[in-house]
C-alpha cells in the first residue's frame, strides 16, 4: 500500500467538516489501492459519487476477478442493507407482516434447520445476519481476492434472498422504501 502524500488526503471525514466535504475525497486510481481492500474502495467511491449510476457501480475493472468483484458487491448490498432494515424494524412487525411476503408471494426463512414461516421482520433479520455470516465466513471465502469455486455457487442464493428483502420493502412499506432509496446516500 503506498503511503499517503501530500496531496493525497486520507479517506476520513474530519471532526467540524463542512456537509458539502463529507465523504467528498477523490477515488485514488485502482492500483493505488490497498489490493485486499480496492474493489470494495472502489465500489464504494463509485456509490458516493453517484448512487443512481448502477451500471458504473457494477461495471468491474479490466482484468477483474469476476467471483472476487461480486464478492464485494454482495457484502456492499449487506452493508447498505443495515440502514433500510433499521427503518423497516419501526412498522414492520409480527402483528403488520406476520408472513415473509412480496406482492402475493409468500417465502419460508431458510436460516434454520429446516424452512420456517418466520415472519417477514424475523425473516428479513435472519437472512441478512445468515448472508453477513457467510460472506465473512472464513471457511466458505478464506481470501477476498480468490473466491474459491463451491463458494462462487453461494452468490446466487444470497442475492435471491437479500432481493426479497427490497421486494418486501417496495410491496408493504412503500414510503420506508423510497426513503431508504433517497436518503442512504453515505456508506
Ligand atoms: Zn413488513
Ligand atoms: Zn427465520
Amino acid at each position: 500500500m503506498s503511503s499517503l502524500t501530500a496531496k493525497q488526503s486520507p479517506r476520513r471525514n474530519r471532526p467540524g467538516i463542512r456537509a458539502e466535504d463529507w465523504c467528498s475525497w477523490s477515488t485514488p486510481p485502482l492500483e493505488e489501492m490497498d489490493t485486499t481492500l480496492a474493489f470494495q474502495q472502489l465500489i464504494q467511491s463509485r456509490v458516493r459519487s453517484d448512487p443512481t449510476d448502477i451500471e458504473a457501480i457494477l461495471q468491474p475493472p479490466e482484468s477483474t476477478d469476476e467471483a472476487a468483484w461480486q464478492y464485494e458487491q454482495l457484502r456492499q448490498i449487506c452493508l447498505e442493507l443495515n440502514s433500510l432494515v433499521t427503518l423497516l424494524e419501526q412498522e414492520c412487525t409480527y402483528e403488520t407482516c406476520p408472513e415473509m411476503k412480496a406482492d402475493e408471494w409468500q417465502y419460508l426463512c431458510a436460516a434454520h434447520p429446516s424452512p420456517q414461516p418466520c415472519c417477514a421482520i424475523d425473516y428479513i433479520m435472519h437472512t441478512l445476519d445468515g448472508a453477513t455470516a457467510l460472506l465473512n465466513s472464513h471457511r466458505h471465502f478464506p481470501s477476498r481476492v480468490s473466491i474459491p469455486e463451491p463458494s462462487i455457487k453461494q452468490f446466487q442464493n444470497i442475492a435471491r434472498r437479500l432481493y426479497r428483502v427490497f421486494a418486501h420493502a417496495w410491496f408493504s412499506h412503500r414510503e420506508i422504501f423510497l426513503e431508504s432509496e433517497f436518503t442512504n446516500r453515505t456508506v
